[in-house]
């Protein structure tokens, strides 16, 4: 990014002095390193595109080094939420000098509603483009009432493996159950690595930076519990033909049947393996395990872990949190 399109903030202590100053020992209860390598702070803020003249919500911001950053890329507004009071004063210095609007939230994102939390203007509908909000953080978390706003892009930080495994395309070792999950409801994209290095303390893994945008509409559009179910089963034999797989999803006595049966509906050969499938053959087994299930609703509440015998299927245990309710 050239020099002028960034603003500069008023001459602050560096975040090492911060932490220095005010003997902020990180705390590893609350997965507290900090990144201070400062090229690799701005590219974590350039992985979530533009910023400018957006709200920016960054979760866990510690002594400040992100969202200094961010200010610098000039935001309408920084709203920081942040668990550990300890870092009050550094956040406070920050806010007191920052050009922008800077508002600190002190609590525990798990338990926060973000629903009433930006501009009512920036609101765009699903369907639409992405708002002009972005959520960031230097750790994964998860605040849906964020989706009020729209199709709200988050740019996180995860464990490198993780990271990888969200963003893997077909045919790759990575391939996973986490691949087709991310997949089908967001885009994903694994911008880059940090080493564990340029953390203080530094961690035992390496971290990767990951954007996420919601899709207009998810690859498979079905019942959140069946897609689980399948993409589950498929993968719980990873190295297997899929159909190894597919086989779970029915009680002994009719599985091989069924999931061949299954395999000829959805288009499917028997033969692939659960990696080399795209999220579209994933949609196209669970319609198929839908159309299967409806003939025989019971089939739905079958749950192969949970099965002592299948010799009296189904009047053995069954798993009821699946259900043909909403289909
Ligand atoms: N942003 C700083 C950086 O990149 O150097 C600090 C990142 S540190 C990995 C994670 C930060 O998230 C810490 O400041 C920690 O206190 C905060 N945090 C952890 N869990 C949190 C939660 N549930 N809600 C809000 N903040 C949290």
């Amino acid at each position: 990014m050239s020099a002028s399109r960034i603003i500069r903030l008023p001459p602050l202590p560096s975040i090492r002095d911060l932490i220095k100053l005010y003997k902020l020992r990180a705390m590893k209860e609350l997965s507290q390193n900090f990144l201070m390598e400062p090229r690799l702070i701005s590219r974590i803020v350039r992985s979530a595109g533009s910023v400018k003249d957006c709200e920016v919500c960054e979760v866990g911001p510690g002594p400040g080094n992100i969202t200094r950053s961010i200010i610098q890329n000039m935001p309408s507004r920084v709203l920081i939420i942040e668990k550990d009071k300890r870092f009050t004063p550094s956040l406070e210095l920050l806010a007191e000098s920052s050009p922008v609007p800077l508002e600190l939230i002190f609590g525990d994102v798990m338990n926060f509603n973000l629903e009433q939390m930006f501009n009512e203007d920036n609101k765009m509908e699903w369907e639409d483009k992405c708002p002009q909000i972005h959520l960031i953080g230097n750790l994964p978390f998860n605040v849906k009432s964020a989706w009020r706003y729209g199709r709200v892009r988050m740019t996180l930080t995860f464990q490198k493996e993780v990271a990888e495994r969200m963003a893997a395309p077909i045919m790759t070792r990575e391939r996973s159950r986490l691949s087709v999950m991310c997949q089908n409801w967001c885009r994903v994209e694994h911008k880059f690595n940090i080493p564990g290095r340029a953390f203080i303390p530094k961690p035992n893994v390496d971290v990767g930076v990951v954007r996420l945008t919601p899709l207009k509409k998810p690859i498979i559009d079905l019942p959140f519990n069946i897609i689980e179910k399948v993409i589950r089963s498929v993968f719980s034999f990873r190295q297997k033909h899929c159909i190894r797989g597919v086989e779970t999803l029915f009680p002994k006595p009719v599985r091989e049947q069924l999931a061949s049966e299954l395999l000829t509906a959805a288009a499917i050969e028997p033969s692939t393996r659960p990696f080399q499938l795209t999220v579209s053959e994933f949609g196209r087994i669970c319609e198929a395990y839908i159309s299967i299930c409806k003939e025989k609703p019971d089939y739905m509440k079958y749950n192969y872990r949970g099965q002592k015998s299948d010799d009296n299927w189904p009047f053995v245990e069954i798993n009821n949190s699946d259900s043909t309710e909403n289909i």
